[in-house]
């Protein structure tokens, strides 16, 4: 049994707010947050990638038989190179830069300008 951090009251693990205050409990879970739940006696990180590669800092590893952040290593992750990878040209990569940053430009182009004026001007 834990206590609500407002209200100090005791509720349970699989409460998303506070029956008693109705304060938003967000480590116990969230909507739109799976709460991965351990099946039988086994804890999560057993089978969890964070406990694999020694990530994890939750203070409930090894055992939690809750939690947000369980990733299951027997499932293929994703590499980031699939969720995201652009493949530009040096070329395409200028032309974005530029889109993106108009007012840079003008000033990279303003202090070009007063470098060559000021090197004419010395000339
Ligand atoms: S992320 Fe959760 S399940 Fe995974 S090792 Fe950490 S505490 Fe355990
Ligand atoms: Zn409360």
């Amino acid at each position: 049994m834990q206590n609500c951090p407002r209200c100090h009251q005791p509720i349970t693990s699989k409460a998303v707010t506070c029956p008693h205050c109705g304060t938003v409990l967000k480590a116990f879970g969230h909507p739109g947050i799976t709460l991965h739940r351990a099946m039988g006696d086994t804890p999560l990180c057993e089978s969890c990638t964070y406990h694999a590669d020694d990530t994890c800092t939750f203070p409930q590893r090894p055992y939690a038989k809750e939690c947000t952040l369980y990733t299951d290593i027997s499932q293929p992750q994703l590499k980031t190179s699939q969720t995201y990878a652009p493949r530009r040209s040096l070329l395409e990569s200028i032309k974005l830069w530029c889109q993106r940053n108009p007012a840079l430009l003008a000033l990279l182009g303003l202090v070009a300008v007063s470098f060559l004026l000021a090197l004419l001007a010395t000339a």
